[in-house]
Formats: C-alpha cells, structure tokens, sequence
C-alpha cells in the first residue's frame, strides 16, 4: 500500500496524460508562452499503463483519474483507458476534461471502460467564456457535456473556478443550469498553481462567499462528513434534493488531513501533493530497466516524503514550479 508517514493511504491515483491544452484558461495558463514539455519526456502509452498496473496490482490504487493539461488532446486516450479497464482488481475510472472533443469521444470512453467524467466549465457566458479561456470553444463545451450524459458517463460533474468580477457573479445560474440538466456541479476555490503566479488571496472567491450567493437563491442542506470522507468536495443538498452541489475549498478549508491522493505527471514523476516541491522520477526507472517490484518500492518510498499538509495559508509557502497543466489537475 501506499502508505505515508502520517498513516494516510493513497488509493486515487491522479494520471496526467498531457501538458498541452486547447484552452488558457487565465487561472491556469499565461496567455502565451509556456514551453511543452518535450515529446521524449512524455512516458509512452505503455509506460503508463505499465505504471499505472504497478499502481492497481501492487500499491492498492483503486481509482484511476485521467487529467491533464487536457488530457483528450492526446490521441491514445481511449485505448489507454481500456488498457487500464483491463487491469485486475479493476479500478473505477474517471476524466478530468474541458470538454472539447468530449461530444465526438464520449461514446467511445464508455465503451473502454470509463465510468465517469469532470468536466470544467466556468460561464454560461459565450464572451466570458472566450475572455475566460482566451479561445472561442463555449458550444464544444456543453456540447461535450450533453454527450457524456448521453453515453452514460455518469454522474456528469461541472467543476467551476469563480474569478472575482468575472463570473463570481454566475454562482446561482450555473447552479441552475447544470441542476436542470442533471449535472451535479462543484465550485473549486482558486488556488496558486497558474505558471504566470498571478494567485492573490485576496481575490480568490472563498468558500463562504460561493455559499452565501448561493443560498440567497436555494435552500441548501449539508450532506454531512460521512459523505465527505475522503473526497475534497463538501456537499450540500439543494433545496432538499436529489439535486446537490459541491464547493472544494482547498485554500480555506483545506482536507490535507483525509487526502488519499497520489500523482503521477505526463514525465513519469510522482508528486504526492499538488503543492510538492520534490518528485520521484519513476519514468528514468522504468526506462532503467526495473521491474514491477522495484518501481513499486520506489513508489512506496516517494509516499514517505508526503507532507502533512500543503500550507498555501502558511508564511513559507512557497508554489511549486510546476504549474497545474503541468501535474495534472
Ligand atoms: N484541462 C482539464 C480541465 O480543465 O478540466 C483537466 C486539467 S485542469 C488543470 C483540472 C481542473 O483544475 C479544472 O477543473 C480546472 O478548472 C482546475 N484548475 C486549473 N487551475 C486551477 C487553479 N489555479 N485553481 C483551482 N483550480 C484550477
Ligand atoms: Fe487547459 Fe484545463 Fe488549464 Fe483550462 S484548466 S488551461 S482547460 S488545463
């Protein structure tokens, strides 16, 4: 098992496939610039399904999660979760996307095995979208989103990032939208991973403010701690359900504590936090020419430098180099 000093086990695996995206997003990306990382880095599909194995077979790892960057730009994407659909015990699997090419893929994801799917939109505005993400794919989006509801993958989430004077403002109506579609919504707080570092805590729409908004518009009841466990989403039912809406409040209500998270990046290193500042290079291992049981031990010994917490509200935080596109959302 992935076990860490702390007593936390990690059993959710984060894959990122890619640092390329379609979008640029501004809380993620700078507008220009940000070299790729080169091909000969990026690990080969079957070096990660072989790592990905060593995860499932060996490590405990029972979810699966493929992000990126934008994880459907790369063309393997759907062989690559069927090869992971095909593993024993078999892990439940799941896609962090922005939704482009979600409406030509869906079908097929489906049928490889994936079970579920993220999808990231943060306006029901056309022009604040394209301000947003500096790119003119608002229709691929929720065109994507209809998709994945249509092959199955659900429940479909909406994850949304709330940008102060941008579309703070658009909290109830996105909850709205996705509630009359049957997408369960999640805000996520912003947090300091964008590679220009332009994060200021002071304009970050915080926790309380998304709820406030919120609950000026529906009734919204605690789903409790039992259904936190784990998973960072705090989730409230809305006015007294089935409908429900999560708010992931990393930065002020961090669950640093309950995190069973591990990361490998599209290089083939291991970050056992999104805030690291030290990876585990599995992929040099792998083309070293060490077996399973080797690389299982050496990610066994990257989980005991997991830090007890990621201290973004702490006086010596410091980002990590890497920015999100780069870990793997
Ligand atoms: N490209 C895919 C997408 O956008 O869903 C997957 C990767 S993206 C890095 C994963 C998630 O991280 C998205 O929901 C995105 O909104 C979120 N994200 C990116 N930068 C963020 C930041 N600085 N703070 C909070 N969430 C962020
Ligand atoms: Fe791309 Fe996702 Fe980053 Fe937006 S958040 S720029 S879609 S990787």
């Amino acid at each position: 098992m992935l076990v860490d000093t702390f007593g936390r086990t990690a059993t959710d695996l984060r894959v990122s496939l890619t640092d390329r995206c379609n979008l640029r997003c501004t809380y993620c990306m700078p507008a220009e610039g940000l070299p790729w990382l080169p091909k000969a880095e990026l690990l080969t599909d079957d070096e990660i399904v072989r790592l990905v194995g060593v995860a499932v077979e060996r490590l405990g790892v029972d979810e699966v999660r493929f992000t990126g960057g934008e994880p459907l730009v790369r063309p393997g994407v759907v062989d690559l979760v069927a090869r992971v659909a095909a593993l024993e015990p078999r892990p439940r699997i799941s896609l962090t996307t922005n939704g482009i090419g979600l409406a030509r893929l869906a079908p097929g994801l489906k049928a490889a095995g994936l079970d579920r799917v993220n999808v990231s939109l943060d306006t029901l505005d056309d022009a604040v979208f394209r301000k947003l993400t500096r790119r003119d794919r608002f229709a691929d989006v929720v065109d994507g989103l209809a998709a994945a509801a249509g092959a199955g993958l659900t429940p479909v989430k909406v994850n949304s990032v709330l940008m102060r004077g941008i579309n703070d403002a658009e909290a109830p109506h996105l909850l709205r939208w996705c509630l009359e579609r049957g997408y369960e919504l999640r805000f996520i707080e912003q947090m300091p991973l964008d590679a220009q570092h332009g994060w200021d805590r002071a304009e970050m729409i915080t926790a309380d403010e998304i709820l406030a908004a919120l609950e000026r518009e529906f009734t919204l009841t605690p789903e409790g701690e039992q259904v936190r466990g784990a998973a960072p989403a705090e989730t409230w039912l809305v006015d007294g359900g089935p409908g429900r809406v999560g708010v992931i409040a990393s930065v002020t209500r961090p669950f640093c504590g309950a995190c069973d998270r591990v990361r490998l990046t599209a290089d083939g290193q291991v970050r056992t936090c999104l805030f690291a500042r030290e990876e585990s290079d599995l992929r040099a291992a792998v083309r070293s020419g060490a077996g399973d049981a080797e690389l299982a031990e050496r990610w066994r010994t990257a989980m005991l430098g997991k830090k007890r917490a990621a201290g973004i509200g702490e006086p010596d935080f410091v980002q990590p180099d890497r920015p999100m596109s780069a870990i793997g959302g």
